[in-house]
This record gives structure tokens, C-alpha cells and sequence, in this order.
């Protein structure tokens, strides 16, 4: 190969990677055919090397785009969550929540309860944040939303492919069920959406009230106590009955037990 050759193929390198789509080698390869050629790399480490790098950004670009998707508030991580705050949670129990599959893979669900506060919401985000960061789907959703959009999809009679676009994510967090109230005669979609994922693909609900009071959710008693019995066939619920967090940091003085922490 004369030097020549060399720079003609140099040259065409940026527009194949451009098409290809690999961005990592085409910032890369340079750098590394300097090191390569300097080092006496054989051929095969050369392009191992390129490779290895293409496949980690690939996979961090991924993951960031799932993270995106999800909709997940940013942050609400477990390493950010102070469990002496809810003692009556097992911090063991929740990091296998957060470090198994099974759960998911059974389509299980997670129902947290509790007063507002309290750390509902970061618990089961920080599970989902969790999932993520090990190729899982999902979505957090605060109910209401979702309802008015499942309700918009079946005025337009597009229900089903709505539907299916939730089939995409192996967890949707349902936050806030219990505000949703059953304002329109249309508001079934949110039993439609547990019936169809029961016993297939996961579900987390929070909630303030108790299951006593979700008749205010759906449009009658029978199809409460059938979401409800679906919902906790296969669950592990999750009772948080502290004082709220939001409070306790507000108002530290009137804090009980205020030895647990240095102020
Ligand atoms: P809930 O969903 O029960 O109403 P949130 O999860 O929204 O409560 O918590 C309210 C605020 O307090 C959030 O900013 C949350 O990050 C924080 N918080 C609640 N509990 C804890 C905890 N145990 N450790 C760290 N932060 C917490
Ligand atoms: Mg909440």
C-alpha cells in the first residue's frame, strides 16, 4: 500500500462512518490509528478497540433516550432516598425490588399508600429509575393524565393502538391514583388499562386513600372491587404511614425525634 492509497481511503473514511452511523469511530478512529501505528497494535485490536467504544456510546445513548421516554422525575434516585424517614419499609425489600427482574418478568405490581408527602412518588421512581438503568422500559405517568389521554384515544376510537403504545414498557407507574375522579362516563379506560396488563406486565400505583375510596375513581362498585382484585393479585404493597417529609424539613423543631439527625 503506497501512501497515497492511504490517504484516499483517509479520505472516504468520514463519509462511510457518516452513513454507516458510527459516530464514535469517526471521532475516534484517527486518534487510535496514531496510538495503533505508533504501538505496533495488530489489526484486530485496532478494530476491537473502535468497535468497543461504538457499542458503549450506543448503549449510553440508549439509555438516555429510555430515561427520556420515561418521563421519570430526575433524581429521585434511591441513593437519594433516606430510609431511617420510613422505618417501616425494609431497606433490603426495596433494593430487591429495584435489583430483580422476576417481579417484572411476572408482571407483578407495587402499590405504595400513604399520606401525602411521605415519599410515594420517590420511592417508586427511584425503582423505575433503577429498572432503567438495566435496559427495562418504563413510564411514569400521573393518572390523571393518562386517563385524559386513554379517554381522548377512545373518543377518536383509538383505544386499542394507545393501549398497545403502553404495552411498550415492561413498568407504568400510575402516580396519584386516587385523585382521579370520575368526572366523565368514559372513565372505565383506567380499569381497561388493568385489566389488559394483568398478570403480564407490571404496574406501580401511589395513592393517599386507601382502596375503601377508590369508588370515587371508577364508575361503579363492581368494577372497583375488580381493578382493586387485579391490582393486588400479584403485588407487593408498600404502607408508608409517616409524617410528611416535606413538613419534618420544614419545621424541624417540631420534629420528634430529632436525636436520629444532627441538625
Ligand atoms: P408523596 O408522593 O408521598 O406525596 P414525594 O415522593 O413527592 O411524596 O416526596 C415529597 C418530597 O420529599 C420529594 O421532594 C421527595 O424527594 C422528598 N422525600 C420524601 N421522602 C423522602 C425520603 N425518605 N428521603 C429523601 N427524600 C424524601
Ligand atoms: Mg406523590
Amino acid at each position: 500500500m503506497n501512501g497515497m492509497n492511504l490517504t484516499a481511503d483517509a479520505a472516504r473514511l468520514p463519509l462511510m462512518l457518516t452513513e454507516l452511523r458510527l459516530p464514535a469511530i469517526k471521532r475516534l478512529w484517527q486518534r487510535f490509528a496514531e496510538q495503533s501505528n505508533r504501538e505496533g497494535w495488530t489489526a484486530e485490536r485496532y478494530l476491537a478497540t473502535l468497535l468497543e467504544q461504538e457499542m458503549h456510546e450506543r448503549e449510553a445513548r440508549r439509555l438516555a433516550r429510555a430515561r427520556a421516554a420515561s418521563r421519570l422525575p430526575a433524581g429521585k434516585t434511591l441513593d437519594a432516598f433516606d430510609f431511617t424517614a420510613v422505618p417501616m419499609l425494609s431497606k433490603a425489600h426495596i433494593r430487591a425490588l429495584a435489583e430483580s427482574d422476576e417481579w417484572i418478568e411476572q408482571g407483578e405490581n407495587l402499590l405504595a399508600f400513604g399520606p401525602p408527602g411521605v415519599g410515594k412518588t420517590h420511592l417508586v421512581a427511584a425503582i423505575g429509575h433503577a429498572l432503567i438503568d438495566r435496559g427495562r422500559r418504563v413510564l411514569f405517568a400521573r393518572t390523571g393524565d393518562l386517563v385524559q389521554r386513554l379517554q381522548a384515544a377512545r373518543r377518536e376510537l383509538k383505544l386499542p393502538a394507545e393501549l398497545a403504545r403502553l404495552e411498550r414498557f415492561d413498568l407504568v407507574i400510575l402516580d396519584d391514583l386516587s385523585y382521579v375522579r370520575r368526572d366523565q362516563a368514559e372513565s372505565s379506560v383506567l380499569f381497561e388499562l388493568i385489566a389488559e396488563r394483568y398478570e403480564r406486565k407490571s404496574l406501580a400505583v401511589t395513592a393517599n386513600a386507601p382502596f375503601s375510596a377508590w369508588e370515587e375513581v371508577f364508575p361503579d362498585k363492581a368494577m372497583t372491587v375488580a381493578a382493586v382484585d387485579r391490582l393486588v393479585h400479584h403485588a407487593t404493597i408498600l404502607e408508608m404511614n409517616v409524617e410528611s417529609w416535606r413538613r419534618r424539613a420544614a419545621v424541624p423543631a417540631r420534629r420528634h425525634s430529632s436525636e436520629e439527625e444532627s441538625q
